[in-house]
């Protein structure tokens, strides 16, 4: 008899998006009339077509595996030095990271979840709560959590609250953490963290001897110059952080597929044994045993993201969704909502109306608008009470969007 890893026993019913696409097909098999109007706002994914550049460059890449003389074979498991070298010019230019600091992957929901492949039982995980729920149920699968509790929270997680009081960023605890996920631009929230904010964390993080895991996947959407982009922009970060970062969000690779990880040589972790190890040297292990890289003509076109054309490209894109970001963000506050976020990334994080929670929220937009967002506390209990909109859309959407909650709150007593 095979036995089962039992900690996936301990997961909570649904993935969020799940739930949300079941509670979709049922309104539209009950409402088939007006399935038709149904705008997806919900899941943050994007909806503009590949930028022209990134195209060009995977249909060269598809041309080169065409002819015997350019096919390329497995290519190296860390990500073909073009797209390192790419990256480290292009994004972390002046913050002393090298190419071969650079993990090329096929996505960050992954590479988040995977990397706790490396580290070993026993630590204390910090989550912020509201959270993307992917470092949560990683963690549980892995083990690292008891059972969850009614309001969704997991015994063992070190929760730390987001909210309005601390501008959804949280604050550094006073308990010991371990292990600290991070993530800004934030999903859900939309809040990002100053200079200040990052290097306490840091300066919490190497005091706690512990690592930081900061997911940088909207970096691109931020618009104030105040704010970094990566974590290595703060000064004792390369000994304790890793980054992740994808091409999904910026050059719009949700369904192309391709992301990294940085994990500078400095960052160590402890062996058991008393002595040190780097990260850099596990994760490589980890990543060439378990993965055989992303295929050639993806890193063509993700390298294609950094050439003069491309850069232009998902300039537009980023104007685009963050001028979506910005009517959803006048629409909720004309309408009375208290609206986080959508200023420096792509969501738009909305406090419900007076006695609706959030789940109450999803059902009400869905059944009176025919617009499907995302419960906050679908994110964890600390986003009960809010809900994020997704910018990703085209502006015709978004327009009428903003048309129907307008209609809906003006209809609707008393907010
Ligand atoms: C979209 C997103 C990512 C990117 O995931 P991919 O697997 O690279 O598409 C990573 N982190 C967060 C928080 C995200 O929302």
């Amino acid at each position: 008899m095979a036995t089962i890893n039992a900690n996936f026993l301990k997961l909570k019913a649904g993935y969020l998006f799940p739930e949300i696409a079941r509670r979709v097909k049922a309104y539209s098999e009950a409402n088939p009339d007006l399935a038709a109007r149904i705008i997806r706002c919900g899941i943050g994914d994007v909806t503009e077509p590949l930028p022209a550049a990134v195209v060009d460059a995977m249909h060269a890449g598809v041309a080169a595996m065409a002819v015997r003389e350019t096919f390329m074979g497995y290519g190296p498991e860390q990500g073909y030095e073009f797209l390192r070298q790419a990256i480290v010019e292009h994004q972390f230019a002046g913050l002393g990271i090298a190419a071969d600091e650079v993990f090329i992957s096929d996505g960050s929901k992954c590479d988040t979840g995977n990397i706790l492949d490396i580290f070993g039982p026993g630590n204390v995980i910090a989550i912020t709560d509201p959270v993307y729920p992917v470092y949560v149920d990683t963690n549980v699968m892995a083990g690292n959590t008891g059972e969850a509790n009614a309001r969704g929270a997991y015994a063992g997680l070190l929760y730390l609250p987001c909210n309005a009081a601390n501008g959804f960023v949280a604050d550094v605890p006073r308990e010991h953490a371990d292990l600290i996920y991070l993530c800004f631009p934030n999903n859900p929230t939309g809040a990002v963290a100053t200079r200040e904010q990052l290097a306490a964390w840091v300066a919490y993080a190497r005091a706690n001897d512990a690592i930081i895991l900061f997911d940088a996947a909207y970096e691109a959407f931020i618009q104030d110059p105040a704010i970094p982009h990566s974590i290595f922009e703060i000064d004792g970060a390369r000994e304790c952080a890793i980054e992740f970062r994808s091409f999904s969000k910026n050059g719009g690779f949700t369904g192309v597929r391709c992301a990294y990880v940085v994990i500078p040589q400095t960052v160590t972790g402890h062996s058991g044994a008393g002595g040190r190890v780097p990260l850099h040297q596990l994760w490589s292990r980890r990543h060439s045993t378990k993965f055989n890289g992303a295929s050639y003509p993806v890193q063509r076109a993700a390298a294609a993201v950094f050439s003069d054309a491309g850069k232009a490209q998902v300039a537009a894109l980023i104007a685009h969704y963050m001028g979506n970001a910005k009517l959803l963000r006048e629409t909720c506050a004309a309408v009375g909502l208290p609206v986080f976020g959508g200023v420096n990334a792509p969501y738009v994080w909305v406090g419900c109306p007076q006695g609706v929670d959030a789940w109450g929220m999803f059902d009400k937009m869905l059944a009176e608008a025919q617009v499907v967002i995302t419960p906050g506390a679908g994110f964890g209990a600390g986003g009960e009470g809010y809900f994020r909109i997704s910018a990703f859309n085209s502006r015709a959407n978004v327009e009428e969007v903003c048309r129907r909650l307008k209609a809906l709150v003006a209809h609707a007593h008393p907010y």
